[in-house]
């Protein structure tokens, strides 16, 4: 896939000739575009593909090429960290990026496009700076609400179906002995480890 080539219909792609190149001759734009695929922490988090971006762009001709500022909104969905429940959210994220104008116009295969962003054939593309702003922003423990209580460390349980739950062990050491105990009496001694001599 040749880096040098915009599709001018793609969704991520602007097209900056209005804009011209006297420096400070600014335009604002606003689009919303389809989520691309992939766009997310593995499994954890991520913005589902297809869902809307709002962009809400601000371009500004300056001498290097085109000073690109943006905010993205999201919608996100994932696992909660705590009590593994679905959830979904919103982020909004800012960025900015200089897209530079290439050294000779018609040297496609020049050096600018090396490392930067860079104006092409009039159009520049928004997709990596949006991408990169919101994988960024994602939360890596994500969690459905700020106070979820999450689930019993013992059971699994689900704490916020039950608050009061409660073990009478919490450690679970004593847990172990407490059943040792429990199945002797019930089976009258008949086992000949009796958890005193393990202990
Ligand atoms: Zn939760
Ligand atoms: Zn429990």
């Amino acid at each position: 896939m040749p880096l040098n080539v915009l599709d001018p219909r793609a969704p991520f792609v602007l097209d900056v000739r209005e804009l011209g190149r006297r420096p400070g001759s600014m335009q604002h734009k606003t689009l919303v575009v389809h989520a691309p695929a992939d766009l997310g922490i593995g499994g954890v988090v991520e913005v589902p593909e297809g869902s809307d971006i709002g962009l809400t762009i601000r371009l500004e001709s300056v001498m290097e090429g085109v000073l690109v500022s943006g905010e993205a909104r999201a919608l996100i969905s994932g696992e909660c960290a705590r009590c593994l429940d679905p959830f979904d959210d919103q982020l909004a994220v800012e960025w900015q990026e200089l897209y530079a104008y290439p050294e000779g116009e018609t040297d496609t295969e020049s050096e600018a496009d090396e490392d930067g962003l860079s104006v092409q054939d009039d159009m520049i593309d928004l997709e990596q700076p949006v991408r990169d702003a919101l994988v960024l922003a994602l939360p890596l423990a994500p969690t459905c609400r700020d106070d979820c209580p999450g689930l019993c460390s013992q059971c699994g349980a689900r704490l916020e179906d039950d608050p009061s739950h409660r073990h009478e062990y919490t450690d679970p050491r004593w847990a172990a002995l407490a059943e040792l105990l429990t199945n002797e009496t019930n089976e009258s001694g008949s086992s000949g480890a009796g958890p005193t001599e393990e202990m």
